[in-house]
């Protein structure tokens, strides 16, 4: 079995993972349902967030060189990285280059996309997560499963076993506040003791040369003020001309993401400690990863994608994702956006080819996608890519062959789909559902019941009579 069908299998049959999913996902589409309920210019907003990314995407070199002259000129120090490999080297050797034991990190998806986790480790670096949901994963050894609740497949019982094994002064009750204490608790003294703090970006804004970060917790602000140096690792397509843009980004963003009208914290982090400042780094690195993103840019077909604000609407609202969770997409990005960018980031092979097919077409996450990204439509693009490329199993094309031939013949057709809707309705009996389907069909009911189509004529009788009787 692939890769992906493995993994979403095995998630399919896991009871606690769709409890937790169910738990995280309902709210988010149930809160972000009525704050953009309460914001009547919504679509103009959206249509506004859509132009200003494009206008950044179609200038990119311009306010690239905008925002490094800018950021240079308040003292920050400007990497680029063409690759993970080489944004990952570059930390590293920041790191070693200060002797750093220990770093602290606030969340970040492109960190996560470069390997930034794994690299350190590799190079002896102590890593510290300081968002409660990263701290939670770094403790059960696994990545996150959504790129705004990292931590979304875990209940809060499982949660709660894994404080208590790693807490000095775990929680005595098992409530999340008490949960969320003894978190903070065990990290106080890490953000203290850290040499080097590592953050994201949300937006990098070009005509101030700043890095915006925006987290509920305020872990970003004391993972990037008490260490000697900072670190931002951000993709290049996170670029805005100025700091009014960025608001404008930033009401579709929490909006979209959290269902909040504003974030806890929004912090504009512009060079380094300027002489008399109380707090702050003394050096302040942006490492610019582009990763793929100018391929995408010169290829129009999935040009779209570098809107992405990583909001994570289009995962709450996917049916698919909705059952299966993120970690069985298998890349950093789950969901309907993580299915459209693994074959950018990682080709599109035997491995990747069946994420375009989690997707029912149903055009949900294009709706509440606040930039207008056309998911369904990237993702129907790759499905025929990976059609062209013969990379579809031979049974798919056997069948669909099988199919083609079948629906191009209507005199065969007709009385096949008759014959196959009255088979169905024998097998799904008085429940009217069928628990097991025979040969590949097997597939379908393995872990959900088949309903039977409705009772009466198929829609091919239905329209036949219909036509019959407008002749008369
Ligand atoms: S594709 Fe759209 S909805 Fe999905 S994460 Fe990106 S911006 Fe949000």
């Amino acid at each position: 079995m692939p890769d992906f069908l493995a993994r979403a299998d095995g998630a399919l049959g896991d009871r606690w993972l769709k409890t937790a999913i169910d738990r995280t996902t309902g709210t988010a589409r149930t809160k972000r349902a009525a704050i953009v309920g309460q914001w009547p210019d919504f679509a103009v907003a959206r249509e506004r967030g859509k132009a200003i990314k494009d206008h950044v995407v179609q200038n990119l070199g311009h306010y690239l060189a905008e925002f490094e002259r800018n950021a240079r000129a308040s003292g920050a120090v400007i990497h680029y990285a063409e690759t993970s490999d080489k944004a990952c080297r570059i930390v590293v050797d920041i790191c070693r280059k200060a002797g750093a034991k220990s770093v602290t990190r606030s969340k970040s998806m492109l960190g996560e996309e470069i390997g930034l986790p794994h690299a350190l480790e590799e190079a002896g670096i102590e890593r510290v997560e300081t968002d409660l949901a990263e701290h939670i994963v770094q403790l059960a050894g696994e990545r996150p499963s959504h790129i705004i609740w990292p931590a979304m497949h875990k209940t809060r019982e499982q949660i709660s076993e894994l404080f208590r094994a790693a807490h000095a002064d775990p929680h005595r009750e098992e409530t999340a506040e008490a949960m969320a204490a003894s978190a903070r608790r065990h990290l106080r003294q890490r953000f203290l003791d850290a040499d080097i703090g590592i953050s994201g970006a949300n937006f990098l804004i070009a005509d101030t040369g700043s890095v915006c970060t925006v987290t509920n917790e305020g872990n970003a602000e004391m993972t990037t003020t008490p260490p000697r140096i900072h670190i931002a690792t951000a993709g290049i397509e996170k670029l805005v001309p100025s700091a009014a843009h960025a608001a404008m980004m930033l009401r579709l963003l929490v909006r979209s993401a959290t269902g909040a009208a504003l974030t806890q914290y929004t912090t504009f982090h512009t060079g380094p400690k300027r002489a008399g400042d109380l707090d702050g780094p003394e050096e302040f690195h942006i490492v610019l990863v582009d990763n793929g993103r100018t391929r995408m840019l010169a290829g129009e077909e999935m040009r779209a994608m570098l809107r992405c604000i990583r909001c994570g609407a289009c995962m709450n609202h996917c049916p698919v994702f909705n059952q299966i969770g993120g970690h069985a997409y298998g890349g950093t990005y789950p969901g309907p956006m993580g299915a459209v960018l693994t074959p950018i980031f990682d080709g599109l092979t035997h491995k990747t080819r069946d994420l375009a097919h989690a997707c029912t077409l149903n055009g949900r996450c294009r709706e509440v996608c606040p930039v207008d990204i056309p998911l369904p439509t990237l993702l129907k693009g790759w499905r025929t890519a990976s059609w062209r490329e013969g990379l579809e199993p031979r049974t798919m094309r056997a069948g669909l062959g099988l199919w083609r031939w079948l629906a191009t013949h209507p005199r065969l057709y007709r009385p096949a789909t008759s014959l196959a809707a009255r088979a169905l309705h024998l097998m799904g009996g008085a429940r009217g559902r069928i628990a097991s389907l025979p040969l590949v069909g097997g597939a379908w009911t393995r872990h959900r019941d088949m309903p039977v189509p409705p009772a009466g004529p198929t829609f091919l009788q239905a329209e036949a009579a219909r036509q019959k009787a407008a002749q008369r």
